[in-house]
């Protein structure tokens, strides 16, 4: 979306009105891709469109593109998501997660696009990096194959679609960096995944809470999990203690599979013995 060179307190259901003729505008080819599927795509400065894709969107964002923006911006947690998130939900699914708060411009712009590009074009969020690819909770994952499989998204302002440089999705991920966000967010994808294919079942309120705080906020997260009772529940050698005090980036990627841990059970995260008890007598407080 909008190569190199390429706030204000609405109400979700606001934009999301305001969006939704722009959205059914969309089109979403009907048929599922993998890695190795060709197809041909261009995005530069020079061409007609540039940057009309920069406005209008419903931008979702992982909890390694608020990593990534927030120090871009030199933002703590909560002030990154009071000056340039709402709340947004994934569809079919109970979970809250940030969106990119737009301009309340006629276009609904997105706040980082100016005429000559997208100013934070290295920091930009993943569905920008994959674009006019579908990815994240759009994506399929077949259990059988263990193929990830996507979707291309063809609308009619995007004139990429008519340039001639041909590309696997495997190759415009790695081009555009899609793949190192996909591996940091990994253990989050996995949970969102998972919480749209079970559908029905109820999460508790302390769960979604939970989900909302490690996505958006790695410094409560980070508040979390240097307190006396957290580390006295887990089973953490000093080495990696000081490793996710000293590196952010690992702090991120242990809240998310902490989070995956915590919500499925899954990972290899370990209680120790004598805080499983504490564990169960808290959950059934909380009722989580
Ligand atoms: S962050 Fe905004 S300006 Fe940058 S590519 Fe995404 S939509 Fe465009
Ligand atoms: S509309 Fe398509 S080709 Fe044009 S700037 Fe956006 S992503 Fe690039």
């Amino acid at each position: 979306m909008g190569a190199e060179q390429k706030g204000d307190g609405l109400h979700p259901s606001d934009i999301k009105k305001s969006l939704e003729g722009k959205i059914q505008k969309s089109v979403v080819v009907p048929e599922y891709l993998t890695g190795r599927s060709r197809f041909k795509f261009a995005c530069h400065p020079g061409i007609p469109c540039f940057t009309k894709c920069c406005s209008g969107i419903r931008i979702f964002l992982s909890p390694y593109d608020i990593f990534r923006l927030k120090k871009r911006l030199g933002m703590a947690s909560s002030e990154f998501l009071m000056a340039h998130t709402v709340p947004m939900t994934i569809d079919g699914s109970p979970l809250q997660i940030a969106g990119l708060k737009m301009k309340s411009d006629e276009q609904r712009s997105c706040p980082f696009v100016t005429p000559e590009g997208c100013t934070v074009y290295s920091d930009r969020p993943l569905i920008c990096r994959y674009y006019p690819v579908g990815m994240g909770f759009m994506k399929k994952f077949d259990r059988k194959t263990g193929e990830d499989f996507f979707i291309m998204i063809k609308e009619d302002h995007c004139l990429g679609h008519a340039e001639d440089k041909g590309w696997t999705i495997d190759e415009w991920r790695k081009d555009q960096e899609s793949d190192i966000y996909d591996s940091i967010n990994h253990d989050w994808l996995e949970v969102v995944l998972k919480v749209k294919t079970l559908g029905s079942v109820e999460f508790s309120a302390r769960s979604l809470e939970l989900f909302f705080m490690v996505s958006t906020n790695l410094d409560l997260f980070r508040d979390m999990a240097f307190s006396e009772r957290f580390l006295n529940a887990y089973e953490l050698t000093p080495s990696f203690i000081e490793k996710i005090k000293t590196d952010e980036l690992e702090l991120l990627k242990f809240s998310l599979a902490w989070l995956r841990f915590t919500l499925f059970g899954e990972g290899d995260i370990k209680v120790k013995e004598g805080a499983r008890g504490k564990g169960r007598e808290r959950r059934q407080e909380t009722g989580n």
